[in-house]
């Protein structure tokens, strides 16, 4: 391999920053974070914060206007009975300049201790007008002795149930002393030519400036100041990706594949027992990859297609294609519940066959897993269908073949090169299915495909879903609608989604859902599915609702990958306007599966500003996913990175391609000049999952 490689030694002793070598972890702790997929110190220091807040500065009251945040100290000069039963509690807080009322809604002993008369205190809250009065509500109070200000701007983190801000600041904090201890991210490299960045910076100094941005820089104006910092460690991480990309493209080159052709008379076996005929586009794009198979240079292709324009017939006939040639195929999906779905459908097709198709999950008893692991090591075990779990050391094959990879943005090369490996000898044809409409170039930069296929037609009689944009003050109006539709036995998803800051609160909002919807609608059988939930709880409910022995379906994202029940044709969506449209035509893509006419209602709270709107407008208007999000590039504003991760392009720590894509030629040519002399080890580790171990393989 390259230059670059580190000589064996080196390379064998992988540093292991789990996150327990952090003080303050046990296993709770372990299991939160793990909740917001946090499993390295790594990922901790990359995980940086929603929204800051100014603690910085204490303002008088006098000076106080409605604001999301606030910072006064005061006396306490009077506070309402805390009785039990009482909605809130209030207490009048004064400084030189006036007084404030501090409003509560939940009034704990911690605040019964500290909000006596005469005490000074502390606080930190949201103003808000009440009638005539300026008030502050729930706001964090501290006593006022011995504390200094803080000097920098306070993050606010996406989080779980039970992880406080506090708690999740300090981890983080600890887990950036840690890298700056083990020389994590401390490099500066040489500038990339053509632009003024801040390379000369670490991307450990620049990481810590935005978890902590220093009170010098104006809060008004912060995220647009901070995006210095942002595009100097973009820059590192296209680096990162564009060097790991060239080194699998360099390690497939130099291995062979397997000629897998597939017959014209199993071929059409295979097709006369489906329910349905192929698509034109299903047929041509089979054309493109089948001849790929026959060749025995590895196969690196994308199939690209809409929700819905059936990618999985032709996961299927790949599977059919390795059988056919005595090898095995692994087909891996990012979610559980979409794994056993592909899983049943699958079984369904290949029901007249003697093929033997096997399921592994994390989530399989212990004897289930090694089972299935010894079937496909004896080659018992034909297919295999799975999650992340495929990756994982144990797992070995007896001939894998082919490597079928659905909703591909959710896995890294590093990743798709793992599984690959699991053929020492030949390299394995390799097919990854997705919606996200990516342009070819930057599949190519970044996928290593070498070609793409597209599923440009839906099938026949599919009727685009009927969308209708309603503020959410109409609500009994569509339950009346929800009423006539259950009665005519068709299936309704009603899909909850808040806030990004927690699953958590999501997990509520959506419980909150069901318990009203379980009282308007009293003979509707209703269930449940959130994130907090563990996946043989969401797996039971969403085979219930496949089996219509339930109605109606409450959820939150969780059900946007892939999901699949053609009986389902009105799906409500709450909140749309705070989605991004690629998610929402995801999202829409649950529906309208079957032969009826599907139904889609976005709710959202008014008032509606001009651009969401307008991006509402879109998707109302529009099913063409491509289009779709190409709109919603244009116009979603600046100054949003640090809000909702779309489920957008590609998987990036932190690089954006609507705004970083003006980087790659330069991170190409970066690559180019560098790397001979650069020890990209240390500077592309720590941007990938570190569970794998791409370099040395
Ligand atoms: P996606 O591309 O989103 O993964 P699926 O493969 O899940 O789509 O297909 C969506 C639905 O359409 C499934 O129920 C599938 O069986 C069905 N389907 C696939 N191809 C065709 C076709 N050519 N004609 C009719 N229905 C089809
Ligand atoms: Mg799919």
């Amino acid at each position: 391999m390259s230059t670059s490689q580190p000589n064996a030694a080196d390379s064998n002793a992988k540093p292991d920053h789990t996150l327990t070598k952090l003080s303050g972890i046990g296993p709770k702790t372990l299991q939160q974070l793990n909740a917001l997929r946090l499993e390295s110190i790594t990922d901790l220091i990359f995980h940086l914060p929603l929204r800051y807040e100014n603690r910085t500065q204490v303002s008088p009251i006098q000076s106080l206007r409605e604001a999301n945040g606030a910072l006064i100290e005061g006396e306490v000069i009077a506070i309402s009975p805390a009785e039990m039963g009482r909605k809130t509690t209030l207490c009048t807080l004064q400084d030189p300049t006036g007084t404030l009322s501090l409003r509560f809604f939940h009034f704990s002993g911690f605040h019964k201790s500290l909000l006596k008369v005469g005490q000074s205190v502390r606080c930190f809250g949201k103003t808000k007008w009440h009638h005539t009065q300026l008030e502050m509500h729930q706001p964090d109070i501290t006593p006022l002795t011995p504390l200094t200000l803080a000097t920098h701007y306070t993050p606010i983190y996406p989080t779980t149930r039970g992880l406080t801000q506090k708690k999740l600041e300090k981890l983080i904090q600890l887990a950036l002393e840690y890298a700056a201890s083990h020389q994590i991210l401390n490099q500066p490299r040489p500038a990339l030519s053509g632009i003024f960045s801040e390379h000369s910076i670490s991307p450990l100094d620049a990481l810590s400036t935005l978890h902590h941005p220093p009170a010098n820089l104006h809060f008004e104006s912060l995220h647009e100041q901070l995006e210095r910092w942002r595009r100097r460690l973009a820059e590192d991480e296209l680096i990162s990706h564009i060097a790991c990309i060239q080194r699998y493209q360099q390690h497939v080159k130099q291995r062979q594949g397997i000629a897998q052709p597939l017959s014209a008379e199993r071929y059409q076996k295979f097709l006369s027992q489906l329910p349905f005929e192929l698509t034109g586009a299903q047929q041509q794009a089979w054309r493109e990859i089948s001849e790929d198979l026959a060749q025995s240079i590895p196969m690196q292709r994308l199939l690209q297609g809409d929700v819905g324009s059936g990618k999985t017939v032709i996961a299927a006939l790949c599977a059919l294609t390795a059988t056919e040639n005595h090898m095995q195929c692994a087909i891996m999906a990012p979610t559980e519940l979409l794994a056993r779905q592909h899983y049943e459908q699958l079984q369904a097709w290949f029901s007249d066959t003697e093929l033997n198709i096997e399921l592994l999950t994390g989530h399989l008893s212990a004897k289930q897993k090694r089972d299935a692991l010894a079937a496909l090591q004896s080659h018992q075990a034909h297919i295999i269908i799975g999650t992340q779990a495929l990756f994982q050391k144990a797992v070995e094959f007896a001939a894998l073949g082919l490597v079928v990879i659905d909703e591909q943005h959710r896995f890294g090369v590093a990743q798709r090169m793992a599984l690959c490996a699991k053929n020492p000898d030949r390299h394995p044809h390799q097919l990854t299915l997705t919606a996200t409409p990516i342009p070819r170039t930057l599949a190519m930069t970044f996928y290593g495909v070498v070609s793409v296929s597209v599923l440009d037609e839906l099938p026949k009689g599919r009727k685009p879903v009927i969308t209708a944009v309603m503020p959410e003050q109409k609500r009994p109006q569509l339950i009346e609608r929800l009423r006539v539709v259950l009665s005519q036995s068709e299936q309704v998803f009603w899909v909850c989604t808040l806030i990004e800051e927690s699953e958590h609160l999501n997990s509520i909002a959506a419980a909150e859902t069901h318990a009203f919807l379980t009282q308007a609608l009293p003979t509707a059988r209703i269930g449940l599915v959130h994130g907090q939930l563990n996946d043989a709880e969401k797996q039971a409910t969403v085979t219930a609702f496949k089996d219509k022995a339930l109605d109606l379906l409450v959820a939150t994202t969780v059900i946007e990958v892939g999901m699949n029940v053609p009986n389902a044709n009105l799906l409500i969506i709450e909140n749309s306007e705070r989605m991004g449209l690629a998610q929402l035509h995801q999202l829409r893509g649950r529906v309208g599966r079957g032969q009826q006419q599907a139904y889609c209602v976005l709710l959202y709270k008014p008032p509606l500003s001009e651009n969401s709107r307008k991006r509402l407008d879109i998707i109302r208007n529009s099913h063409d996913g491509f289009k779709i999000s190409e709109a919603d590039l244009e116009l979603r504003g600046p100054g949003e990175w640090l809000g909702v991760r779309q489920s957008g392009l590609l998987s990036f720590r932190i690089a954006e391609l609507e705004k970083d894509s003006d980087l790659l030629p330069l991170a190409e040519a970066f690559v180019l000049e560098h790397q001979n002399t650069l020890a990209f080890q240390d500077l592309i580790t720590p941007w990938l999952n570190n569970k794998v171990d791409y370099l040395n393989s």
